[in-house]
């Protein structure tokens, strides 16, 4: 970090601001030039806030030259992180296809999807036992039932099971979950982050609606901080002016977030467009953009969803999407 005294600082000054520094074990090296005072600050500067050393009187400007958050990020871990939940695994050359409805409705409908899903290539089973909702009066998820269905669908197809968790008092129930989603609304829900942390589950963490890729990773931190570094980062569209779709898919997240961290990257498509007519040539575009995997919404009958089925698609289309992501990714290795 870099910060540039302004003019007509004193040495007291100084003296007081460079203890106080020392002080947050940092070395500091001062270069005096002829009319601002340049400090590099050298060490763990991801504790110092940089608002409150920017309003001071003295301080002209701060520049961070490291990213704040260390453990999810590439320059101190350069290979890629490998998740792994059963058999199947996420990351360094690993893809995979999770595909399942948004939310478990009954037996007979997680029971049939999750076969399909199987039958047609994909790698986990996705479905939500505790939805949130914007509206306290639409399906809420069917919550523990939920968790027990999708346990039978597992054991039916064998396939491994990821379910979002909205708070902390419901993680008991997630002891046979294989991936534990924690959804955009709750990216910085940091209580939850911080328990999710103290455990080994994989975590796949999607992006908040307005959430920067710093945030995103610094979230990421904070599980990693408590001691579980299997996470799979997730991107799912960020809200923009633009209404035509539900959200607009960031693309260029996949490789930013490459570049920045060691971590895993799945795209969903259909939160991203909230359209099963778009959900295709996002997922093959994702694809194409070196993501580590694709979940998409797969419901039996779109048409009757409770819960998001405008952006649903069938299992032939899910059948059809694996295929052509496959081929994609056989061009781009
Ligand atoms: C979901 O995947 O079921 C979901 C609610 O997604 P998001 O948190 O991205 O809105
Ligand atoms: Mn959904």
């Amino acid at each position: 970090m870099i910060a540039v005294l302004k003019s007509g600082t004193t040495q007291e000054q100084k003296d007081h601001l460079l203890n106080w520094l020392k002080h947050m074990n940092l070395e500091v090296h001062v270069s005096n030039g002829k009319e601002f005072t340049i400090l590099g600050l050298v060490g763990d500067t991801s504790k110092v806030d940089i608002d409150l050393l920017q309003s001071l009187e003295i301080v002209e400007s701060v520049k961070r030259v490291s990213e704040p958050f260390k453990q999810a990020n590439r320059k101190f871990h350069p290979n890629d992180t490998v998740v792994t939940c059963g058999n199947v695994k996420i990351g360094g050359g690993h893809f995979a296809m999770i595909a399942g409805p948004c939310s478990v409705e009954s037996k007979d409908q997680i029971i049939q999807v999750a076969e399909a899903v199987k039958a047609y290539g994909g790698d986990v089973l996705r479905g939500g036992a505790f939805k949130p909702r914007t509206s306290p009066y639409a399906f809420q998820g069917l919550k523990d039932e939920g968790i027990q269905l999708l346990r039978e669908a597992k054991k039916a197809t064998g396939l491994p099971i990821i379910t979002e968790i909205m708070n902390v008092r419901s993680l008991d129930l997630f002891e046979d979950v294989d991936i534990i989603q924690v959804g955009a609304r709750n990216m910085q829900n940091f209580d939850l982050l911080q328990e999710l942390g103290k455990t080994q589950k994989p975590i796949l963490l999607k992006r908040g609606l307005a959430n920067t890729l710093q945030e995103l990773l610094m979230s990421a931190e904070y599980i990693m901080s408590e001691g579980n570094e299997n996470i799979i980062l997730c991107e799912r569209g960020i809200r923009t002016y633009e209404t035509y779709t539900r959200n607009t898919l960031d693309l260029s997240a996949i490789p930013v977030l490459h570049e920045l961290s060691h971590l895993p990257v799945v795209v969903d498509p259909s939160h991203a467009t909230g359209r099963s007519s778009l959900v295709h040539s996002m997922a093959v575009a994702a694809a194409a953009a070196g993501a580590d995997g694709i979940m998409v919404e797969v419901h039996n009958d779109p048409a009757h969803a409770l819960c998001d089925g405008a952006q649903s698609i069938t299992p032939e289309q899910f059948n059809e999407l694996n295929k052509m992501v496959t081929k994609v990714r056989e061009v781009i290795r």
